[in-house]
């Protein structure tokens, strides 16, 4: 197992040293707006502590997050009007993953709405705009 990297850009936003657009945060977890939305109201989940994926994180940590990725996407589905969630979540390169701290995609959906293509930047007010509308429901 390939060790935590504590430059990964996730790390950085737990430490404030890059910007974020938070929704909400407890002890142990931190939700925030993903820059790159592929549907609107589009956000991630991470624990506080290290862990690079599914593969070595501890059943403490699986267990914190799935608890808020549960109360994110519940209220994204009602800030969205929603139909349906997907939840999304990489590990390792060969897997899809492309930031080495933990995290799911929690993704609003909407009947016959295809995601967006990914690595497309957003725009920060409108991603501003539905962040707030996601606290309002939580
Ligand atoms: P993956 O590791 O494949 O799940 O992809 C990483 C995700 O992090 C992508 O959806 C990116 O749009 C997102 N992302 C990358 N940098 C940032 C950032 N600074 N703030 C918020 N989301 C980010």
């Amino acid at each position: 197992m390939t060790a935590y990297e504590t430059d990964n850009i996730f790390a950085k936003i737990l430490r404030g040293e890059i910007p974020s657009t938070r929704v909400y945060e407890d002890e142990d977890t931190l939700a925030f707006m993903d820059i790159m939305p592929r549907a609107d109201g589009h956000l991630l989940v991470i624990p506080k502590t290290p862990c690079r994926n599914v593969l070595d994180a501890s059943p403490a940590q699986l267990e914190a997050v799935i608890r808020t990725v549960q109360k994110l996407a519940i209220a994204a589905k009602a800030a969205f009007d929603a139909e349906g969630v997907t939840i999304q979540q990489f590990n390792e390169a060969a897997g899809g993953q492309e930031v080495f701290h933990l995290h799911f995609h929690v993704l609003p959906r909407h009947e016959g709405v295809a995601l967006r293509a990914p690595g497309k930047m957003g725009d920060m007010a409108a991603i501003a705009g539905h962040a707030e509308k996601i606290r309002a429901a939580l």
